[in-house]
């Protein structure tokens, strides 16, 4: 009887995760697998893709003594995973140029006798002169054949993603040319990724030769993450007034520029935070130390360009920032993903100011030479700034831009939807611009429409004539940043459209003249102020021993459990192994590992607990 049954996956859930129940679309992506389909899955930062592949990973080791190849493109990441398994009793190693020459013989040594089940591989190493052997070796004495192959962050496949890698394009080849010849034949093939716009969906198929995939697209939905984005006020006060109610939460600062980050760094440190920095121009020695110190809880805030993340698998994040606008909705939505993965509440918040936008488009024109991928670009960009300015439902914006088909109007977890929101009736000034383009005869951008609305001596709008519009000076009480920003979100709204390009000119779409003629009101909502968090004792209490469990084994505190599962001890006070195992993200190997130290605190807490109510009666 073959052991590649859902009944199987579920037990391996349950006994070595600790887990439930499977989250939404990992059951039908690991049904497919053990099917032996190609398999494609797009699922959301945090979603889980991890499971999807380690567990078919595991039924195939039982099953016919199968390695899992997983090919992951960041060394860190890789690293964390095989960590995170290890503990979790599972057998498994990394290959990669990080590890010393002498490491990765044993490894490979070590594989060729068949003690992994998984092997994580970077791409880079597909054509090494060490690794091609092993694989020859493995599957040529038919004793460890490679049964599946997972891709992990397939988008790098794709000049049209985000974080195109050259090396990706090897895997393809040879799967076909290494892996196809094998007595047992070709591998299983499936390929996972958060984000995949059409085109790059085609290359994924096809450059990782896919056969006939199953393609599964889960939601895109994060319910546990909570959107917001501010716009105006001084973003400095802000930061500080939301990072005083979160002395105690790891979360991640993402700032446009090298220089924006050291200020932010330098802003935050001078305060007293404990805060890291991440960019390109740091030494290599200095970002990894900073991530490592991130990673494992010592620094709690870190502040990044967008060179860091992809690596990170930080399951107790608990807010990204946005600083700046980011270049687009994928990129963003990567990003602020990195909060809550382990599935509690997370806040993700862009900062919006109007001068970002002027520092993208810079980024355009320098890194994009090809005017088609320009357009594409500015068009993408264009969708991140009506993100900032919408007024709707922040979730449904999201999911409707990744072309989810039922969004919600009012998810409930937004700062549009919740009630930092207030909403102002601003249909007079609306008109007033809306008629000010309409003399302009639609010809120009919003800079020198906000100017004639202010009434501005800008000298070239004196030249053309343009001071004697009857709108000149029509918001003068404005300053010309909060015109521009009215423009902006009106846009966002579909009052009005930007053309493309690099100089975008400011059109009107008809619900601006039903505005006109005074067929409809104009109603805008605007952000108020944040939230304040609750903590528990009980979980400060857990998170120690995590700490000290975590600093003995040299392993991140997040690889003991995860916050939420430290945070359901905290709720349900398990006293005994049986309790404990119940917990979610308890497995068998955990329990036996961590259970004691976990419990022995419990009991102790509550203990102190008796103790001063009885001082207290007394
Ligand atoms: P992704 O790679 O999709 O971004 P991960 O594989 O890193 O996400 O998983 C994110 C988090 O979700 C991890 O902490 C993981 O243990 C947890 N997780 C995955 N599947 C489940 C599940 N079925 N139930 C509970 N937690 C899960
Ligand atoms: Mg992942
Ligand atoms: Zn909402």
């Amino acid at each position: 009887m073959s052991l590649l049954t859902m009944e199987n996956a579920r037990l391996m859930l349950e006994r070595v995760y600790g887990y439930e129940e499977f989250r939404p679309g990992q059951d039908r992506i690991i049904d497919s697998i053990l099917q032996k389909k190609d398999t494609f899955a797009i699922m959301p930062t945090g979603a889980g893709k991890s499971l999807c592949y380690q567990i078919p990973a595991l039924l195939f080791a039982q099953e016919s003594s199968g390695l899992t190849l997983v090919i992951s493109p960041l060394i860190s990441l890789m690293k964390d995973q095989v960590d995170a398994m290890r503990s979790l009793g599972i057998r498994a190693a990394c290959i990669n140029s990080a590890l010393r020459p002498k490491t990765v013989a044993e490894t490979i040594d070590k594989a060729g006798q068949g003690e992994y089940d998984i092997l994580y591989i970077a791409p880079e190493r597909l054509e090494s002169d060490s690794f091609l052997p092993l694989i020859q070796h493995l599957t040529q004495e038919k004793k460890f054949p490679v049964s599946f192959v997972a891709i992990d962050e397939a988008h790098c496949v794709s000049q049209w993603g985000h974080d195109f890698r050259r090396s990706y394009r090897r895997i393809g080849p040879f799967i076909e040319r290494v892996l196809g010849g094998q007595p047992s034949g070709r591998p299983v093939v499936a390929a996972f990724t958060a984000t995949a716009t059409e085109e790059v969906k085609v290359d994924i198929v096809k450059l990782l030769s896919l056969q006939d995939p199953n393609i599964y697209l889960t939601g895109f939905d994060r319910p546990n993450l909570e959107f917001t984005v501010v716009r105006g006020g001084n973003k400095k006060d802000f930061l500080l007034d939301y990072l005083a109610f979160k002395r105690e939460e790891a979360g991640i600062i993402y700032a446009a520029t090298r220089r924006e980050v050291e200020k932010i760094h330098d802003f935050l440190a001078e305060k007293g935070y404990e805060v890291g920095k991440y960019h390109a121009g740091l030494k290599d020695a200095e970002r990894q130390e900073n991530q490592e110190l991130f990673i494992y809880d010592k620094i709690k805030i870190m502040v990044a360009t967008n060179a860091f993340g992809m690596g990170i698998d930080k399951s107790n994040v608990r807010f990204v920032i946005h600083y700046n606008l980011p270049k687009n909705m994928e990129s963003y939505y990567q990003e602020a993903g990195r909060a809550g993965r382990d599935g509690d509440p997370g806040d993700c918040i862009l900062l919006f100011s109007p001068q970002d936008i002027i520092l993208q488009k810079y980024l355009i024109e320098q890194s994009v030479r090809s005017p088609k991928r320009k357009a594409h670009e500015y068009a993408k960009l264009q969708t991140m700034v009506d993100y900032a300015h919408t007024g709707k439902c922040l979730r449904g914006f999201i999911l409707e831009y990744f072309g989810e088909r039922e969004t919600p109007t009012k998810c409930g977890n937004c700062g549009n939807c919740n009630n930092c929101s207030e909403v102002t009736d601003i249909t007079v000034e609306a008109q007033k611009i809306f008629s000010c383009i309409v003399r302009m005869r639609e010809q120009y951008g919003s800079t020198i429409i906000a100017d004639v609305l202010k009434g501005s001596r800008n000298k070239k709008l004196l030249r053309m004539g343009l001071d004697r519009l009857t709108t000149y000076g029509a918001l003068s009480e404005l300053t010309q940043a909060e015109i521009k920003d009215l423009l902006n979100q009106l846009v966002a709204e579909e009052y009005l459209r930007f053309t493309n390009g690099k100089y975008p000119v400011v059109k009107l779409l008809p619900k601006a003249v039903r505005v006109l003629k005074n067929e409809e009101r104009v109603l805008l909502k605007v952000y108020t102020n944040p939230r304040v968090s609750s903590d528990d004792s009980l979980f400060e209490v857990l998170r120690d021993v995590r700490r000290e469990l975590a600093e003995q084994e040299k392993v991140p505190p997040y690889i003991i459990f995860s916050d939420s599962t430290l945070r359901e001890m905290a709720r349900f006070h398990p006293v005994d192994s049986l309790s404990l195992r119940k917990i979610k993200g308890v497995g068998e190997v955990k329990l036996e590992r961590y259970g004691t130290a976990f419990i022995n605190a419990i009991k102790a807490y509550l203990e102190a607990g008796l103790q001063v109510k009885r001082e207290r009666t007394e």
